[in-house]
């Protein structure tokens, strides 16, 4: 699976204006765009490359529009916490697994 990584992204930006965190990755598709952080000084973050793979893989299994209409329900609902697509990206940080045949480019 190839995953893009994206820098000095506006999507990534407001993720991170919303979460009221420095820095930011958001996922649409295949695609990690990143907001105040390098790819390099992404991808040396083993947990945090994880958590944003899986929600590459959340999109892979719902289709990109049923994911992101299901994850903003999900939000609205539950708030970004207890929002299951966090919840499970979050226990994905610790599968060794899950990086296995990823290609980032
Ligand atoms: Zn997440």
């Amino acid at each position: 699976m190839v995953v893009r990584i994206k820098e000095k992204s506006l999507w990534a930006r407001f993720a991170a204006y919303r979460l009221k965190s420095k820095r930011a990755a958001i996922v649409i598709g295949n695609t990690i765009y990143l907001h105040n952080t390098t790819k390099e000084e992404f991808l040396s973050n083993i947990k945090w490359v994880r958590h944003e793979v899986a929600h590459v893989l959340q999109y892979k299994n719902k289709g990109t529009i049923r994911f992101i209409l299901s994850y903003l329900m999900e939000s609205f609902n539950m708030g970004y916490e207890l929002n299951r697509y966090e919840i499970e990206a979050k226990k994905k940080e610790t599968d060794l697994h899950i990086l296995e045949g990823v290609e980032f480019i």
